[in-house]
């Protein structure tokens, strides 16, 4: 048994290429007093049997970066530490089998662009000429990132790890982690096989035993093994080590020349499963048995693409567990449940090309307090509790593992370990024809099908078979009346004599305001970063119901319960399944409520942005004037075992009104002709309200201040460098997602944030920040410029106004 110290200001659990990132990137910020711990030997986990693939280019612009800036690390880790990578900067081709794959190669070529990468475009010839063995008579185009690399995963995990220790860090192999120390609320440590080290900080980068590890503490990892293999031919004569690494998504397929040998993996449909009961005690250097029935089909495919593995020998048929999440993203970040209890785990096959930025942000975030720039899409804060179910990720990891190869179609939803949070309203809205998706497990309506359809997604990059009925129900919203299931939102009380003072300090606007009024709102850190969007509604002088999206419930409770000061007399309490959501909207919203209730409805008895306790049905619900769609509307909170009797009064009474069932398609429609921003797209912890255009919903001289208050105002005094503006496309016929490149002058100045077809105005419309190169970005420069967004490689001409394109004075919903 090691001797291992008794105290260490970060202790890190679990030595593969992860937990060994972190410790270099800790000691190089000069945090040298760091214990990393072992239970047996450095890479023994996942890391050692990895095919070391570092590609760069991945779904957003901060992942990006942070592949980026692996390659730029490893490029430059053996001259820093003596210890060979094998790191070479050979490149990648990705072809494509069919028109639709082609375009999303294409559209990932304009992302590519747009963050900093070189990309080109290739015709099967020229492919060909990159990659001399490929088959090409199927191909229909390439793309080509010459950036892209690979390495020598062992070797480059031992040189983290000399670097981390020539800095100071201690790495202590063969001692296992058996528990996690906490008072109040606190991290304090770790017990360990050879006794107690007292930590601030602990990081759990225990790879597949991270969920394990995690529940020590009581703290949700949701991750679960699956098997991943790979083959290994004869030799190859020709194969050079400068060969780009070739992916194939369509045959689920990845090349790679292995020592003058090519190294095929795959990603396939149906995954295998591994170590549901818990990873075996005993395991390190795991090598699971080869299944040659469930990779037979695979070869195929590949053997189409690459002829000569017809007439090749196979050397080693490898078979090895990595560990997947239920979204294929990776977990960063400090658990909510825990303070100072740090993650960085479930790296779904990407690990090697990941490790190098997320050790980097992770210290950041360790010795900073917070992440350095957005991080939202990895954030562990993203899970729900319920995500760390195993037979829930045993049945989840079935799939996740081969969308990485499947078509990344946008609206895409999970088939399977589906229906596991449901709204009391689910049944009706199934029987009325809703088709769902689900965010965090819960399933929202999306759209609803016609009579006699069947309520299923058809995916393509154009207009999807939902497109008609998602325009009828946002024009019932905008000429009569639609209602929305919105119960899946996140919803807060902050209850106590402190309660007005503790939210104050926590809401960029005033919340003190008298009972019953809404307000919306920002919560920033002291950057000036948007953390939260939210409405705050005070029910009572000492209560206030704050109301945020489902996606955010954890990340926005723990930003709230982290706000109250020891000694302040309030409490936050999630009573999010408590109350059912109705969103009763539009312009006949009124006159159908009115025919359901004694409350006085008049705009003079009842104006926006107030909300109030009314009779509805035989039910007393809170109905609040506030809006996502722009028009006259109502949220009515319902608790859950009223919403039955209250949807079907309302239900029954909508007809003589135009009363539609919509769904987030159509709100989402709606509101972008609105420009309402939504948090985790348009707004994130890196942008201000100043940047994103919310500062009509700043208190700057309220009494007590804000948090963030001073650093919105020395940004206010110095004028903003970006934007946050909209954009609706002059061709109707492609359509905005995310991540588009916008180009202003022939010049590339920003990218989409959100986009969506708005029916009303006619067009696919965007929400998108620009940058003047650092220089002040002004009314007058907007509205000069001449703009074109960049779909799919091909530039198409946009109009970009600071206001809503739809009723941009508001009238609508005052009224
Ligand atoms: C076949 C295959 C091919 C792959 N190819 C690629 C690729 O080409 N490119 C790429 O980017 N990624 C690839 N990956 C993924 C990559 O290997 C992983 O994502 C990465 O290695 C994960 O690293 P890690 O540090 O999180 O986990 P691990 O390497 O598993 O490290 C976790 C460590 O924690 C230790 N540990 C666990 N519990 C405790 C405890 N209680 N106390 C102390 N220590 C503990 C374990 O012993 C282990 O060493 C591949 C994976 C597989 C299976």
């Amino acid at each position: 048994m090691q001797s291992i110290p008794s105290q260490a200001r970060v202790v890190i659990i679990g030595g593969g290429i992860v937990g060994c990132s972190v410790a270099y990137h800790l000691a190089r910020r000069g945090c040298s007093d760091v214990l990393l711990l072992e239970r047996r030997q450095l890479t023994c986990g996942t890391t050692w049997h990895a095919a070391g693939l570092v590609g760069q280019l991945r779904a957003t612009h901060n992942l990006t970066r942070l592949a980026q800036y692996t390659t730029e690390l490893y490029e430059g880790l053996e001259r820093e530490t003596g210890q060979a990578t094998g790191f070479r900067q050979v490149g990648s081709v990705a072809v494509a089998a069919s028109e639709a794959r082609f375009e999303e190669l294409k559209r990932g070529a304009s992302m590519a662009r747009c963050f900093g990468l070189e990309v080109q475009i290739l015709t099967p010839g020229e492919a060909r000429e990159r990659w001399p063995l490929l088959a090409i008579d199927d191909v229909v185009g390439a793309v080509y990132l010459p950036k892209d690399g690979r390495c020598n995963p062992v070797d480059t995990t031992q040189a983290l790890a000399r670097g981390a220790r020539l800095r100071g860090a201690r790495i202590v192999e063969g001692v296992k982690v058996t528990g996690i120390l906490r008072a109040h609320g606190r991290v304090t440590g770790v017990a360990t096989e050879a006794g107690e080290v007292r930590a601030e900080v602990v990081v759990n980068c225990a790879g597949m035993w991270a969920r394990e590890v995690g529940a020590l503490a009581e703290v949700s990892v949701p991750l679960h093994a699956a098997e991943h293999f790979y083959i290994v031919t004869e030799p190859i004569p020709g194969l050079t080590a400068n060969l780009p690494i070739l992916r194939d998504a369509d045959a689920r397929s990845y090349f790679k020349e292995d020592a003058g040998k090519l190294l095929v993996g795959w990603f396939e449909p149906e995954a295998k499963p591994w170590g549901t009961g818990g990873i075996p005690e005993n395991s390190a250097f795991e090598q699971l048995p080869p299944d040659m029935a469930h990779i037979e089909p695979l070869f195929a495919g590949a053997m189409r693409r690459v002829p000569i593995l017809e007439t090749t020998g196979v050397q080693v048929f490898f078979n090895g567990p990595e560990s997947f999440t239920p979204d294929d993203r990776y977990l960063l970040g400090e658990a909510p449940e825990l303070e100072g209890l740090y993650v960085a785990a479930g790296f779904n096959s990407i690990g090697i090309q990941s490790a190098g930025g997320a050790g980097k942000v992770l210290a950041d975030w360790i010795i900073d307090g917070h992440p350095p720039f957005d991080l939202w899409d990895v954030d562990i804060r993203r899970c729900a509790p319920f995500q760390r179910n195993r037979r829930y990720l045993r049945d989840r990891t079935v799939e996740v593992l081969g969308l990485l190869y499947d078509m990344h179609w946008p609206y895409r939803q999970a088939a399977s370990a589906r229906g596991v949070r449901k709204s009391a309203l689910h049944d009706r809205l199934a029987a009325a024809g809703a088709c769902f998706g689900e965010v965090a497990g819960f399933e929202r309506a999306n759209w609803f099908a016609a009579p006699g359809e069947e309520p299923r997604y058809q995916y393509s990059y154009g207009r999807q078979n939902w497109f008609d009925a998602s325009a009828a129900e946002h024009h019932a919203v905008r000429e009569a009346v639609g209602l929305f299931d919105q119960s899946s939102f996140a919803k807060f009380v902050l209850k106590g004599r402190d309660a007005a003072r503790v939210l104050n300090h926590v809401c960029a606007n005033d919340v003190d305001v008298p009972v019953g009024r809404i307000v919306y709102t920002q919560w920033l850190n002291e950057r000036g970063g948007i953390e939260a969007d939210l409405t705050v509604t005070r029910e009572a002088e000492d209560s206030y119901l704050i109301v945020s999206a489902c996606a955010t419930q954890a990340r926005d409770f723990h930003w709230l319960s982290r706000s109250i000061p020891d000694d302040a007399r309030a409490v936050a309490v999630d009573v999010s399944p408590a109350w059912a959501v109705l969103g009763l909207m539009g312009p006949r919203s009124r006159e159908l409520l009115q025919s359901l209730t004694d409350a006085d409805l008049s705009t003079a008895a009842f104006p926006f942005g107030t909300s109030r306790i009314i009779d509805l049905g035989y039910a007393r619900v809170r109905a609040s004037r506030i809006t996502y769609v722009g028009e006259l509307g109502y949220e009515l909170y319902i608790p859950t075992e009223f919403a039955q009797s209250v949807y079907d009064v309302i239900v029954a009474a909508g007809g003589p009104y135009g009363l539609r069932l919509a769904g987030y398609h159509a709100l989402n429609s709606l509101r972008i002709e609105k420009a309402y921003r939504h948090w985790g797209h348009d707004i994130s912890d890196e942008d201000t309200p100043l940047e994103a255009g919310l500062g009509f919903a700043v208190s700057w001289e309220k009494a007590g201040g804000f948090l963030g208050r001073e650093a919105l105002r020395a940004q206010r005094a110095r004028r903003v460098r970006r934007r946050l503006v909209a954009f609706a496309l002059g061709r109707a016929d492609r359509l905005l997602y995310h991540n588009e490149p916008i180009w202003r002058n022939g010049e590339l100045v920003g990218k989409i944030s959100s986009g969506m077809f708005g029916h009303t105005v006619g067009a696919a419309l965007g929400l998108g920040y620009l940058a003047n190169g650092g220089e002040i970005v002004s009314e007058d420069w907007i509205a000069s410029g001449r703009y074109e967004i960049e779909v799919a490689a091909e530039r198409v001409p946009a109009r970009a106004s600071l206001r809503a394109f739809y009723d941009p004075a508001g009238e609508r919903v005052k009224c």
